[in-house]
């Protein structure tokens, strides 16, 4: 089996993805609770016993929820980067899992057969990272709290079969929304969230005749709504002439089917 993704679910309130390969499978944050994790794996008939590893994006709770106790509970690794993990020491209200795995941003993790790369993004946490996770000849990118979209990201988000990119925000939402002026501020900046025309219109940079998986997620409940993130990505790809690209919103509140590449036609 080739590498293959799952998504359990994305936004503020819970982030995490299943990344399948031929020689297990791993989760990219556990921001869901241990319960509603497993909850949902069964839901799209993933077994949680088979998670080997989880790979922490960041420290925020929407992405590390879950961390701890899923990890205890099937005595699995959390891998964290060295700056993430010093930080997470000091605080006392973040217990960590028994078993951790210290990775250093930039630097590849070997794991199941995967090579993954986690590559430095801007976003208000001490050290983000995006993951682009290659298997033989194929390959995933993957970043979901992201500010912007710099020379770095391009580079690993580019050439992907599978691509995961946050579209945040609606800019116009944003504004008229009732959130305090900080609050927007914050979102907006360089180290907050990507906006849905700043994703989508990466897409003709990102995308290759390899790409057959677009994922759009983290999309923003109050500032965003699916439908419109659809209609401007589907925009997007009839302007490339890439309707052939397998393209999906990934919602909070929704669990999306396991894709593997070589069932891919
Ligand atoms: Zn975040
Ligand atoms: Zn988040």
């Amino acid at each position: 089996m080739s590498l293959g993704i799952t998504a359990l679910g994305s936004g503020s309130g819970g982030n995490s993805f299943v990344v399948h390969s031929a020689d297990g499978n791993i989760l990219i944050d556990a921001g869901f609770s241990r319960k509603e994790l497993i909850r949902r794996m069964l839901e799209v008939n993933v077994d949680p016993s088979s998670i080997q590893a989880v790979l922490l994006s960041h420290e925020h709770d929407d992405h590390l929820k879950g961390c701890r106790i899923f990890c205890d509970q099937f005595k699995i690794p959390l891998y964290v980067s060295f700056e993430t993990l010093q930080y997470l020491k000091k605080k006392k209200e973040h217990k960590l899992p028994k078993n951790i795995c210290e990775f250093t941003t930039g630097s590849e993790i070997p794991l199941l057969g995967m090579s993954i790369w986690p590559f430095t993004v801007q976003h208000d946490a001490i050290d983000t990272v995006g993951f682009e996770i290659s298997c033989e000849d194929k390959k995933i990118g993957f970043a979901s709290d992201l500010g912007v979209i710099n020379n770095l990201v391009k580079r690993h988000l580019r050439d992907c079969d599978i691509l995961v990119l946050e579209s945040n925000y609606d800019l116009d939402m944003l504004r008229r929304s009732d959130r305090q002026i900080h609050l927007k501020k914050r979102i907006a900046g360089i180290n907050g969230h990507l906006n849905n025309t700043d994703a989508i219109g990466a897409l003709s940079d990102l995308l290759t005749e390899r790409t057959k998986v677009l994922m759009l997620v983290h999309a923003s409940s109050e500032c965003n709504d699916y439908e419109l993130v659809r209609t401007l990505a589907r925009e997007q790809l009839e302007k490339m002439q890439r309707n052939d690209i397998i393209m999906k919103v990934i919602e909070q509140n929704r669990t999306l089917e396991t894709i593997i590449l070589d069932k891919l036609i």
